[in-house]
């Protein structure tokens, strides 16, 4: 388990008008910051009493060409650029008002909204992030022939095969999705439609917003748009910027590598759907997390090896993992057993918090051990600066002890910053400082 990653919001209010593409009309959209676990929320502030829809899967109501989201007779649609956008550039909460029911469609990429977003800022709250982590592969598939596989990874990666009308413009991309990939590879790349999908349309009226300035028109072998092609496989990459939007419905950042043949927005929402459903599953279940024992970690024995605490004082079970040279994540499992539960309280157990600095101290300074790669000196526990306690911890749970090296003066002083996690929440954290003596 890696040290927490937090969730961000918007440092300030930035605002982008245009048309919106099914009605044509003018719409002015307004980035608002949120507090942590709030997400995206969408604001009609052209409706009385303005009301909002949560940027979730259970509010998906249509998928044909566009995502539509809404709650009771309130509608959104064409979400999926501008949540896409969000995603990508690591915004978690935020409120998106508007006075239409469409956001701008722009040049019909997510680049407008990137360059609102980085307008507004992004900046980091102090809960972590919630993750969706793929364990096992999953996939859907649908009756028009796309396929999604979802499987494990450590990062959010997308593979996507795109196809058209008799494999024509048939293009492969794979990458890592981060801000910076995003930005430059994905963001500008424009929505595209064929020419015989888009008739009909036209003849309806239904698209009134809709022009060679915000889509590419794919008529036979032409790409007709008003500006050249921005990537030769610039479809994949609009596929690629879809399936991030339609996936940003889950409400929980993605660990997994999803693997997309000719998708489209009906295929991303189911497979946005099945890891909604399995996340409610996880999350009913509460099932123990599998802790592995190997060679990045250090088993009780390696423990008590460089800590000289031993019991009731010895605040570690089992180092997991160190990430690179400063970084490091143990564990703690607290029983009923624990001595201190006796007097603190007698039918109201809760950890005291100075054991769990203690336990913080205990992790650094193993840490520490690794880097001064000596046994005749030891870490001595200095001060505790900025020390809060956030939430109780009962017996039964199970502690993730963080620390991270911040600063180190040769060989005599270093400075770290440490978090206790309880199932995916900040219990306590603290900044320790050490000073090294000869044994
Ligand atoms: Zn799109």
């Amino acid at each position: 388990m890696p040290a927490p990653e937090f969730q961000h919001t918007v440092g300030k209010t930035a605002s982008f008008s245009g048309t919106a593409l099914h009605t044509g009309d003018k719409v002015t959209l307004k980035l608002q910051p949120a507090p942590v676990d709030h997400g995206i929320k969408f604001k009609r502030k052209d409706l009385q009493d303005e009301p909002t829809i949560d940027a979730k899967i259970e509010n998906l109501k249509t998928v044909e060409r566009a995502t539509t989201i809404g709650e009771g007779s309130v509608r959104v649609h064409t979400v999926e650029h501008i949540l896409s956008a969000l995603s990508a550039m690591g915004v978690d909460n935020a409120i998106v008002e508007m006075d239409a029911n469409e956001p701008p469609i722009g040049d019909g990429s997510a680049q407008p909204y990137v360059e609102f977003i980085k307008k507004a800022g992004v900046t980091a709250q102090d809960e972590p992030r919630k993750f969706f982590d793929v364990r096992e592969p999953m996939h859907v598939e649908t009756k028009t022939g796309a396929l999604l596989v979802l499987l494990p990874d450590d990062k959010f990666r997308i593979s996507c095969t795109q196809a058209g009308p008799n494999n024509r413009f048939t293009q492969f991309l794979s990458m890592e999705i981060t801000p910076t990939s995003f930005e430059g590879e994905i963001a500008p790349a424009r929505t595209f439609v064929y020419y015989e999908d888009v008739e009909p349309l036209m003849d309806k009226n239904l698209i009134k917003g809709g022009s060679l300035e915000n889509a590419i028109v794919v008529r036979g072998e032409a790409a007709l748009s008003k500006e050249p092609l921005r990537f030769p496989d610039e479809f994949v990459r609009h596929k690629i910027l879809d399936i991030i939007g339609d996936l940003a419905l889950v409400g929980r950042r993605i660990r997994g590598h999803v693997v997309a043949v000719k998708p489209g927005h009906a295929a991303n929402a189911e497979l946005a759907r099945a890891l909604a459903r399995e996340q409610a599953r996880r999350s009913a279940m509460s099932a123990p997390r599998a802790i592995p024992i190997g060679d990045s970690g250090l088993d009780t024995g390696e423990v008590m090896k460089i800590l000289p605490h031993r019991y009731p004082f010895l605040m570690v079970d089992r180092v997991i993992g160190f990430e690179g040279e400063n970084k490091i994540t143990a564990i703690k499992s607290i029983t009923i057993n624990e001595p201190f539960f006796q007097g603190h309280f007698p039918g109201h157990p809760v950890m005291p918090g100075v054991m769990q600095v203690e336990a913080m101290a205990q992790v650094a300074s193993i840490l520490l051990f690794k880097l001064t790669k000596t046994s005749s000196r030891v870490g001595y526990f200095m001060s505790a600066d900025e020390v809060k306690f956030r939430k109780p911890v009962f017996p039964g749970d199970t502690i993730f002890i963080h620390a991270e090296l911040t600063r180190a003066r040769g060989n005599r002083m270093a400075k770290t910053k440490c978090y206790c996690v309880v199932n995916d929440a900040i219990v306590s954290e603290a900044e320790l400082m050490f000073t090294f003596l000869d044994k």
